[in-house]
């Protein structure tokens, strides 16, 4: 029987190594950070979701042994039967204290907390609306919901208030949408999507995966970017990102909610309790993004300093008020090859092409982090000037 299912996978396989989509793993010989080894030698590392450097921080990695000498090392159960330790409850009440949310409930990933939201919640006769650009966890967990499927045109506030007049007819509605959107780095327009929710009595769910930790003065996500904190239903979020990078997922928000979602969510009831060192080192991290704000101003200041020297050196950015700053390129092609002498440079950035952007808008995503030096950041734009140059992107 294997014979004839190999020879379709290798010819599959073989198809999208043609294609150019095959994807190859990039081996590191370190811990993540700024300055990364990769065979050997030491590259600067511009693509990692590391956005507060806290992936080797110290007073994390102390917390995680504590928690582990504490608590042990695994839960070896679900939460609801022996998996829920103080610990557990204790970076729950972390999250909606930082959120200014109600309650929260942990998942292992943000894409089990995305699975496992919409289910749980809704049925036939509710309407769920998504921005088309929304993350693969939330369009898998649509899928799973019966509910009916509405889809806007990304931030396209016309489109968004038309499938919201369509929807009329259901029980509920629930609008969702990313925080702010991976490839382009924009923020959801969450300040027009909530007054289109108030006029046709929609509820609102975002997704801070790539928002929290960044986004607002204090990187308490988009719903303090807009002034908003409290208002939205349902904020999902990861701890795979600027929260320290290592895993564990959330939904945070109305108490109800996530009443409902202890008792329904199959993520939750059917999958392993966080580990207690992430757990410990998760509240730690709470902890300290309450004791200062040193991590998230660095982050600002490298992010715009990055985007204006960018800028003026003669590269096309997109508007960005994250730390995503895509570099547009426009030709797939060339968006390899940049990438590609990039990273002879020492410079570790992806290069993306359709199908994960459309046709034509090929590019070079840079995510800026806290962990960046000034010196890091001059060496990648000297890195882009010089390139640039040699392929005629930007003038001398
Ligand atoms: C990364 C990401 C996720 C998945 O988070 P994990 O915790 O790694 O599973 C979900 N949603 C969005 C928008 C993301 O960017």
């Amino acid at each position: 029987m294997y014979t004839n299912f190999q020879e379709y996978l290798k010819k599959e396989l073989a198809q999208i190594e043609a294609d150019g989509l095959y994807k190859h793993e990039r081996i590191i010989e370190s811990a993540q950070g700024a300055e990364i080894m990769v065979g050997g030698k030491v590259c600067l590392n511009f693509c990692a979701n590391n956005y507060l450097g806290l992936a080797d921080n110290p007073e994390l990695i102390q917390a995680a042994k504590e928690g582990m000498d504490n608590r042990g090392y695994g839960m070896a159960s679900v939460r609801f039967i022996c998996g829920c330790q103080d610990l557990h409850k204790k970076l729950e009440a972390k999250i909606a204290e930082f959120f200014g949310t109600e309650d929260t409930i942990l998942y292992a990933a943000c894409f089990d907390a995305n699975g496992g939201v919409f289910e749980p919640l809704l049925n036939d006769q509710d309407a769920i609306i998504s921005d088309a650009l929304n993350h693969a966890s939330i369009i898998d967990g649509v899928r799973l919901c019966k509910a009916q499927r509405f889809r806007y045109a990304n931030a396209d506030m016309a489109d968004l208030e038309k499938q919201l007049q369509d929807a009329q007819k259901c029980r509920f509605r629930l609008v969702v949408t990313d925080g702010v959107f991976s490839m382009d780095g924009n923020v959801c327009p969450l300040d027009k999507i909530y007054e289109l929710a108030q006029k046709y009595n929609a509820m609102v769910m975002v997704d801070e995966s790539h928002s929290a930790g960044v986004v607002g003065k204090t990187g308490r996500g988009v719903t303090e970017h807009f002034n908003l904190r409290g208002k939205i239903e349902i904020l999902t979020g990861t701890l795979g990102k600027a929260f320290g990078g290592a895993m564990g997922g959330f939904t945070t928000g109305r108490k109800e909610i996530i009443d409902m979602l202890r008792q329904r969510s199959r993520p939750y009831l059917f999958s392993n309790s966080m580990a207690p060192g992430l757990v410990a080192a998760g509240i730690r991290m709470f902890e300290m993004m309450s004791e200062t704000n040193t991590l998230q101003d660095k982050l600002h200041a490298n992010t715009d300093y990055f985007i204006k020297k960018m800028t003026e050196a003669g590269f096309d950015c997109k508007p960005s008020q994250s730390a995503i700053c895509a570099v547009m390129l426009y030709d797939a092609p060339l968006s390899q090859k940049f990438a590609a002498k990039l990273q002879e440079e020492g410079i570790f950035v992806t290069g993306f092409y359709y199908p994960v952007v459309p046709k034509g808008q090929a590019r070079i995503r840079v995510q800026v982090s806290a962990a960046h030096e000034r010196e890091h950041l001059d060496k990648c734009i000297a890195a882009f000037v010089k390139i640039g140059k040699e392929l005629g992107i930007i003038k001398n």
